[in-house]
């Protein structure tokens, strides 16, 4: 089944976050602090390490791998809404080493930072909760 709501109004908050801090645990505290319950992240910046996902869908299950070397955070995009009546983003990230060579998947706690410049747009609404979906195994908007 097809999700399609209009979103009315935007405002948007920039920062950076501190190096050290968990990535996706960094943006769950912006969202909670600034009550963002629906919205979109970007950002730019570098990793100490990252933990990355991808999605099997053959048997529906994540498998994660954790990429221990610094890396720039190439391209990340992400959006908020809510599970479980909280906030919570999912954002999925590119990250290159040295040579250029780029993993991406889906941004998994771990991912520790090292730089981090971000925006987050906030949208007033409707609101969107994810609920588990049997034909994907995966938690989808409703
Ligand atoms: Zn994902």
């Amino acid at each position: 089944m097809t999700v399609v709501k209009e979103i009315k109004g935007e405002s948007v908050i920039m920062g950076r976050l501190d190096c050290g801090t968990d990535l996706l645990e960094g943006f769950l505290k912006i969202c909670n602090r600034y009550k963002i319950r629906l919205g979109k992240i970007e950002a730019i910046g570098a990793v100490n390490k990252a933990r990355i996902g991808y999605f099997d869908q053959n048997d529906g299950e994540y498998r994660f791998q954790s990429i221990d070397k610094q890396l720039e955070i190439t391209s990340l995009n992400g959006n908020i809404s809510l599970k479980d009546k909280e906030s919570f983003v999912h954002a999925h990230i590119n990250l290159a080493d040295l040579s250029g060579q780029v993993f991406g998947g889906h941004l998994a706690p771990g991912t520790e930072v090292f730089a981090c410049e971000f925006i987050v747009h906030r949208y007033e609404g409707p609101e969107l909760s994810r609920k588990f979906d049997q034909e994907t195994g995966l938690n989808l908007w409703e």
